[in-house]
């Protein structure tokens, strides 16, 4: 698996603002945040995203953004937190590490997230059969 800017971070290569360190992963604020304290929380082993990330390094990354979410709300006053993570170029991926961002919001900050559509009739059913029959 080819090197990314994540792995570099890992190995101090390059610097960044570590906020967060433990045996599994790190976690260090983004370069360029949606709103200060945007922070991304990686395992430290290569993966490419969540299709074939070990289930362990993925458990890891969520202990570690549970521990992280509450600690960043604090430290720059948000009301809350978007807990967003992009698996592949289609859905947005630029660095193909595998990371979860947490994202302080501010009530009013004026992000807007993507709106709902309804299925249409039946459509709900056989896309649901269709995955638990895959799994
Ligand atoms: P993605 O679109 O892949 O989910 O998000 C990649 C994120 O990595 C972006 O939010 C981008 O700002 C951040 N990023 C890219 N390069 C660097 C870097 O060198 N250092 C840090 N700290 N963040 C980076």
């Amino acid at each position: 698996m080819e090197d990314t800017i994540f792995d570099k971070i890992v190995r101090r290569e390059i610097p960044a603002e570590i906020v967060y360190e433990d045996d599994a992963t790190l976690a260090f604020l983004d370069i360029a945040p949606n709103n200060p304290g945007h922070t991304l929380v990686i395992p430290k082993k290569q993966s490419r995203n969540i299709f074939d990330i070990t289930e362990a390094d993925w458990l890891a990354v969520m202990k570690t953004v549970r521990k992280l979410a509450p600690v960043i709300r604090d430290a720059v006053g948000a009301d809350g937190v978007n807990i967003n993570s992009n698996h592949e170029a289609g859905a947005g991926q630029e660095v193909f590490h595998t990371h979860v961002h947490i994202v302080p919001r501010h009530t009013g900050d004026g992000f807007t997230l993507w709106h709902g559509t309804s299925y249409q009739e039946g459509e709900a059913k056989v896309l649901g059969e269709k995955i638990r029959a895959a799994l």
